[in-house]
């Protein structure tokens, strides 16, 4: 029997793929807008339970070809016992293309380029990465344990390694006070360190977060979907990224859904952006709809 831990939570992109839960929770578990794993105790799953659970999903599901580890950061795991698990998976999947998992900038910053190019060799492809911002000030405030140069060095270890990075920005995340400051360091982040996917979500606190989240801003005032969308014009027009990004905003928090790369599609999707803020509310994504 699979032991799965709920809630659990996934990328989107993830959503057809094998889901083994290395571990539950997350190490850090601070971040002030974020409630996905506070129910949860930290742990580190033994190998032999996760041998059993990767025996009994590759005799369901012999033809898999991609896994993505759970939970909130399991890059966390010591090297010698993510090279084991990811050994495993190679043997219990013969076509094993891609092994996936959340990453905070620590997780990397702990390990050394060599360690994870080992990682990458035993077929840890792919990490999801949440900047949420570039400026160091809400860095701070959000308690991502990391200000931006951090975030750089990680993603530019990542990158040495050969592990595919696809990074999240939370639109909306400064408030009113700070949209201005929020764009442009995230800005400028973007343009300093290597990834090849990037995504923007919209900030959407579950009600157990708001106090907790509001508590380090003197004031914050929620943008509308108007001034998101402008955060996101102000965004996609000044990003120049030392490699092509591929670019997509949709998720289920997003007013409106972009997709492109960058930079090759940039003007196309900021004239949709104008075009959705000429007709307002009717181009965009019913609130109905939405959720984070
Ligand atoms: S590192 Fe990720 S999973 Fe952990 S608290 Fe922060 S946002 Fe949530």
């Amino acid at each position: 029997m699979i032991n799965y831990s709920f809630p659990l939570y996934r990328p989107p992109a993830e959503a057809d793929n094998i889901i083994l839960q290395a571990t539950f929770g997350c190490s850090h578990n601070r971040c002030t807008y974020c409630s996905m794993y506070k129910s949860k105790r930290f742990t580190i799953r033994p190998i032999e339970e996760l041998k059993e659970e990767i025996g009994i999903l590759s005799y369901r599901y012999p033809d898999a070809n991609k896994v993505f580890l759970a939970d909130g950061d399991a890059l966390s795991l010591f090297i010698e016992h993510l090279a084991k698990l990811l050994r495993l998976l190679k043997e219990a999947f013969s076509r094993l293309s891609r092994v996936s998992l959340y990453t905070t900038a620590q997780n990397f910053l702990e390990k050394s380029v060599d360690e994870l190019k080992f990682l990458r060799a035993g077929g840890l492809s792919l990490g999801y990465f949440g900047i949420e911002t570039g400026n160091d000030e809400l860095l701070e405030k959000i308690d991502k344990g990391v200000n931006s140069s951090k975030m750089i060095e990680a993603l530019t270890k990542a990158h040495e390694a050969g592990i595919k990075i696809s990074s999240t920005v939370i639109l909306g995340l400064g408030g009113l006070e700070h949209t201005h400051e929020h764009i442009r360091d995230t800005i400028k982040l973007i343009n300093a360190a290597p990834m090849t996917y990037l995504s923007t979500l919209q900030l959407g606190l579950e009600e157990g977060s708001v106090e907790r989240f509001r508590r380090s801003f003197n004031a914050f005032t929620p943008l509308n979907d108007h001034q998101i969308l402008q955060e996101q014009r102000h965004l996609l027009s000044e990003l120049n990224p030392p490699q092509k990004i591929i670019f997509r905003s949709n998720h289920a928090s997003n007013a409106l859904h972009l997709s492109g790369t960058l930079p090759k599609n940039t003007s196309r999707m900021i004239d949709e952006i104008n075009e959705a803020l000429r007709i307002g509310e009717g181009a965009m994504v019913p609130k109905r709809f939405r959720g984070f």
